[in-house]
């Protein structure tokens, strides 16, 4: 069964003035749909055709690069789409919040890495914040691999991500990636980021 491109789950300019209407746009109508496209080519009459994205994200490094870069591109976005949002708390509560506090001080520390790990990956990537051994951990990847790959350097379940494509932020903030990952903080869903952890256990 072919993959297909989910919904946003809020309308383009929902995110404004943090994420503009027209990245929103190209990124998810024209990027994500890209990498939906060319996953269901790469897989097309091959062993792969029925597995799982999970599947294929958990073993991309024994599949080929298409279904690596596409599969996880799928994935990547399906994920960070989920994690954006309008009217949503504005910092995490419960025992998401008293983890963050334990592992990183406070909610800004925890910015401080997750934004370091995205403003220091070179080229295109990804930044994350993973539970590792029952731990909170701030990471990156390269390209379009997450955590859950089996090639990934840091492993563990992605809880938040943020792309760092320059497509995810250019005819906004041109090559100024850290004004980007300032300013996405407020278009996080942490009430999405909150179900993450507690199903990360
Ligand atoms: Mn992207």
């Amino acid at each position: 069964m072919a993959f297909t491109l989910p919904q946003l789950p809020y309308p383009h300019e929902a995110l404004e003035p943090y994420i503009d209407a027209q990245t929103m746009q190209i990124h998810h109508g024209k990027h994500h749909q890209a990498y939906v496209d060319n996953l269901n080519k790469a897989i097309a009459g091959t062993e792969h055709e029925n597995k799982s994205l999970e599947e294929l994200v958990a073993s991309a490094g024994s599949i080929t690069p298409a279904v690596r870069n596409n599969g996880g591109g799928h994935w990547n976005h399906s994920f960070f789409w989920q994690i954006l949002g309008t009217n949503a708390d504005k910092a995490p509560t419960g025992e998401l919040s008293e983890a963050i506090n334990s592992t990183f001080g406070s909610l800004d520390g925890l910015k401080e890495k997750v934004n370091t790990a995205g403003a220091t990956r070179f080229g295109s990537g990804w930044a994350w914040l993973i539970v590792k051994d029952g731990r909170l951990e701030a990471s990156s990847t390269p390209n379009q691999d997450n955590p859950l790959m089996d090639v990934a350097e840091v492993k563990g379940k992605p809880i938040l991500g943020i792309d760092v494509w320059e497509h995810a932020y250019y005819l906004k903030y041109q090559n100024k990636r850290p004004d980007y990952l300032a300013a996405v903080w407020n278009a996080i869903n942490w009430k999405k980021v909150a179900e993450n952890f507690a199903s990360s256990k």
